[in-house]
C-alpha cells in the first residue's frame, strides 16, 4: 500500500504540493484527477524521487520512500510512465522492451510473453524502429515497458492524452486486465471523466496543490466532479 501524508514539494522557490495527502490500495486503480497546473506531474514525480519531498512522508509497503533516489524506487517495485510517452525511437520496439527487464529483479532477460499479449500491435512490431510507431503505439510502448519490471505499483501520467480513441480504448482495456488481475496498484493521472468512472476504484481531484475531493465512484457524481474539475 501507497500511503502519503502531508508531503509538499515543488520548484526552486515555488511550493507547488502544499500537503498531499492520498492511499493507493493493493490491486486497485485509483485516478488523480485536476486541471492544467494543478500539480499532478509534479505529484508523480516527487513519488518516483525525481523532485526532493520537502516535507512530509511517502510510505509503501512499511517503507518510508521521501529521501530514496529514483533508481532505488524503481528497485522497491514502483514503476513509471512519464506524460509525453519517453521511448527511445533509434532503438526497436524489441529493444525498448528489454530495456524493462533491466529494472526488474527477477535475473529474467527474455521480455515477458503475458505482457506482449496485452499488447497485440507491439508484438507486430518488434523489430522495427520506436520512432516508426504512431504517438498511440509509443504510448503502448512505455506502458509495456514499465510493466515488464513487474512493478508493484505503477503511476501513469495521461496515458490517453493526444492518442486516438481507439487505442484509448486499448489502454482502458489493459488497465482494467491488470485491475481484474488484482496484482499490481495503479496511480492514474487522467482528465476524462468516464475513463476515470469505468477503471477506477478511488477518485482524488487536486486542486493547487492539495486534495478539494475524494472518493469512490459510486460515492461521487457528475456535478461534484464538474464543480471541482472548473472552479
Ligand atoms: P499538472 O500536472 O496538474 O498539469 P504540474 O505538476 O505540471 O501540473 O505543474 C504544477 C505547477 O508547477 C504549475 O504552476 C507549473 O507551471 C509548475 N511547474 C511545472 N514544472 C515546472 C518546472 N520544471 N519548473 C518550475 N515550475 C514548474
Amino acid at each position: 500500500m501507497l500511503r502519503l501524508q502531508n508531503v509538499e514539494s515543488g520548484y526552486g522557490e515555488s511550493r507547488v504540493l502544499r500537503g498531499v495527502n492520498l492511499e493507493v490500495l493493493p490491486g486497485q486503480v485509483t485516478c488523480l484527477m485536476g486541471r492544467n497546473g494543478v500539480g499532478k506531474t509534479t505529484l508523480m514525480k516527487t513519488l518516483m524521487g525525481l523532485l526532493r519531498t520537502r516535507a512530509g512522508s511517502v510510505h509503501w509497503n512499511g517503507r518510508e520512500l521521501a529521501s530514496l533516489e529514483p533508481a532505488k524506487r524503481a528497485k522497491a517495485g514502483i514503476g513509471y510512465v512519464p506524460q509525453g510517452r519517453e521511448i527511445f525511437p533509434q532503438l526497436t520496439v524489441k529493444e525498448n522492451l528489454l530495456l524493462g527487464l533491466e529494472m526488474s529483479m527477477s535475473g529474467v532477460r527474455t521480455f515477458p510473453e503475458d505482457v506482449l499479449e496485452m499488447f497485440p500491435v507491439l508484438a507486430s512490431m518488434y523489430g522495427r524502429q520506436g520512432g516508426d510507431l504512431s504517438g498511440g503505439q509509443q504510448q503502448q510502448l512505455a506502458f509495456a515497458r514499465a510493466l515488464a519490471s513487474r512493478p508493484g505499483l505503477l503511476l501513469l501520467d495521461e496515458p490517453t492524452e493526444g492518442i486516438q480513441p481507439s487505442i484509448v480504448e486499448d489502454i482502458r482495456r489493459v488497465i482494467l486486465k491488470l485491475k481484474a488481475q488484482g496484482t499490481i496498484s495503479i496511480l492514474l493521472v487522467e482528465q476524462s471523466i468516464d475513463f476515470v468512472r469505468s477503471a477506477a476504484d478511488y477518485i482524488y481531484v487536486m486542486d493547487k496543490g492539495v486534495m478539494t475531493l475524494q472518493g469512490t465512484p459510486h460515492d461521487l457524481d457528475m456535478s461534484q466532479f464538474e464543480y471541482h474539475l472548473s472552479v
